[in-house]
């Protein structure tokens, strides 16, 4: 009896540990779990960001549970461009990550044209057209320091594609980052 309770117990808390690093809606890994992952040993990463397009837009014209809907089939769309050299999450709202690990002959990267056609593409909730800006930067990610400072110029590469136009994506990975 003492043994099937302490399994029961066991598996609560494995249960318990899972949700806690998952977001719920999409299935996919949360901001805390892909962060932890990325921190686990010093590696050179590849950070792609993708924000959909005035989301905003389609809330207010589908609605909030077609919007949720919206989420769900991105987060499909990204879980198709992981790989055994990536790790990805719904980072927060319309905010999606794809982490590659960098080989030092660029291939296996993340082809971000190729991800934003198949968001261009995909059918969304009453035929609605989705497009997102991705931003790209890399780094060695030995701290939590190293961490920020490769989101922020990820998401200066997204700001950026969003000022250009959007539907599109800077790339910001041969660039030096300042920290
Ligand atoms: P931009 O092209 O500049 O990125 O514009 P945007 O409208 O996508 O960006 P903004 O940050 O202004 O709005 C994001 C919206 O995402 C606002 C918020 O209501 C919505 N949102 C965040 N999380 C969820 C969610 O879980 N479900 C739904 N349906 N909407 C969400
Ligand atoms: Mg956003
Ligand atoms: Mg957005």
């Amino acid at each position: 009896m003492l043994a099937v309770a302490r399994d029961r117990a066991e598996i609560a808390e494995a249960r318990a540990m899972i949700m806690a690093d998952t977001d719920s809606l999409t299935g996919l890994p949360n901001r805390r779990a892909f962060v932890r992952n990325l921190l686990e040993a010093p590696r050179d990463w590849q950070l792609v960001l993708v924000d959909i397009d005035h989301f905003k837009r389609i809330n207010d014209t589908l609605g909030h549970v077609e919007g949720d809907e919206v989420l769900v089939r991105i987060a499909e769309i990204i879980k198709g461009y992981a790989n055994e050299r990536s790790i990805v999450a719904r980072l927060g709202g319309e905010e999606f990550a794809i982490a590659t690990l960098a080989p030092f002959d660029g291939s296996g990267l993340i082809d971000a044209k190729d991800l934003l056609h198949a968001i261009r593409s995909a059918a969304m909730p009453g035929g609605y057209r989705i497009t997102a800006s991705i931003g790209i930067a890399r780094r060695v990610i030995c701290e939590e320091q190293d961490w920020k400072i490769l989101y922020r110029a990820a998401d200066m590469a997204v700001y950026r594609a969003k000022s250009e136009g959007r539907d599109r994506h800077v790339d910001y990975s041969g660039d030096r980052i300042a920290a």
